[in-house]
């Protein structure tokens, strides 16, 4: 095995779990922010360690486009060429296909897509996603889906749940062949230590363990926003078996009620000792909801996007900080957060940053949100350890501020 999942605590549904990938131990639940082209837009690599993040997603689509895997996979992949030596995880380059491509033509082979920077032709199929994910080397990498469009049909949902199905296999197929290409195998195992009551426990015994020094690759469930076609394509994908399940093609313009029904009634049928990943989602107060669930894994480009706009995450609402009511404040932007920005600065000069469109804006910004989404999430976690619901963790409030 690549990675291992255990599971420490659990209340209700939700779970406290230790992930072990080959560059980190990972607490779950888990926020992973998103660093699309090899970056997380405005934050150093070195202030996220500071942050605390364990764990980064990278695109697929993007840095197949730009620099290109070949360029990556030569500079070690990903962890050598963005200097970053924990864990990463990247898409499988579907979403952004159908999400950037108007004129992409999708077969049982794979999609054809023109590229968003230069209008240049290109092919994604399972196996050509999996060789640039090994190329990429990200720790987890994920199968090549198709994200249905939403609205569909039924028959549309069908067609598209099935072919998903069949890529999944293929997707493993390639992988297992090539899984050893991976560009930061240099040793044939690794150990590492881990406290036997998880990552969080202190005062257990470290243990050592061994893992080969390879990939993981994650199978990824679709069928729309049909119960039924949720549930088949689960059981299909857990029948092909993947060390780990993801939940995709939501957050694509459906009501917020309906992505909880379809989580709600996919993670029934997901093993439960292995990682389930939510794909896309969402506020502070939904990641805190769908980790209640048991959901172990989630990533969102909300936190980073919603700061370069001057939108930010407290625990008293959402904060504008371009409004002019803020011109004068003298107070920190979050007083409960203790991030370095929350410290350090006052909303009166968060305010001004923004109105004169400095590149410190959105630094500062950024790492303000990801540490309110991070610490929602240790919240959340500490909350399972105590036995407490996860529901409504305080603190956690995305309503706009009174
Ligand atoms: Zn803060």
């Amino acid at each position: 095995m690549s990675i291992q999942f255990q599971i420490d605590a659990t209340r209700g549904s939700a779970r406290l779990g230790t992930l072990i990938t080959p560059h980190a131990v990972v607490e779950t639940p888990i926020f992973m922010p998103v660093g699309t082209l090899g970056s997380v837009k405005g934050v150093p690599q070195d202030l996220l360690e500071e942050l605390r993040v364990q764990i980064l997603l990278g695109n697929t689509y993007h840095l197949y486009l730009r620099p290109g895997v070949e360029t990556v996979r030569r500079l070690g992949g990903l962890h050598g060429f963005m200097a970053w030596d924990r864990a990463i995880l990247t898409d499988s380059g579907g979403f952004q296909v159908f999400s950037l491509n108007e004129l992409r033509k999708v077969t049982e082979e794979g999609v054809t897509f023109r590229s968003h920077l230069d209008g240049s032709s290109h092919f994604f199929s399972p196996e050509s996603s999996m060789e640039a994910q090994i190329g990429l080397g990200a720790d987890i990498i994920m199968a090549f889906d198709e994200c249905t469009e939403f609205p569909a049909d039924r028959e549309r949902m069908r067609t598209s749940m099935e072919m998903t199905a069949r890529w999944a296999e293929r997707s493993k197929e390639y992988f297992e062949e090539h899984k050893n290409e991976v560009p930061w195998k240099t040793v044939s195992s690794f150990e590492f230590q881990v406290s036997s009551g998880g990552a969080d426990a202190r005062n257990s015994k470290p243990e050592t363990r061994n893992l080969d020094r390879t990939q993981s690759l994650f199978g990824i469930v679709q069928g729309g926003m049909d119960l039924e076609l949720r549930k088949e394509s689960a059981l299909r994908t857990v029948e092909i078996g993947f060390p780990g399940y993801a939940i995709g093609g939501l957050s694509v313009g459906e009501p917020r009620e309906v992505t909880r029904e379809v989580v709600e009634a996919t993670l029934e049928y997901l093993p439960a000792d292995q990682p389930r990943y939510l794909m896309g989602v969402g506020t502070p107060e939904e990641i805190a909801t769908y980790a209640g669930m048991g959901v172990d894994m989630m990533d969102c480009v909300l936190p980073t996007r919603a700061a370069r706009h001057g939108l930010l995450f407290t625990s008293e609402g959402k904060v504008s900080i371009k409004q002019a009511r803020y011109a004068a404040d003298p107070g920190p932007l979050d007083p409960a957060c203790g991030c370095r920005v929350c410290r350090r600065y006052s909303r009166a000069y968060l305010r001004h940053l923004y109105a004169a469109n400095e590149v410190l804006a959105q630094v500062l910004n950024t790492v303000h949100n990801l540490s309110f989404y991070l610490d929602t999430m240790r919240r959340v976690r500490h909350s399972i350890r105590l036995g407490e619901g996860t529901r409504s963790p305080s603190g956690v409030s995305s309503q706009p501020k009174p």
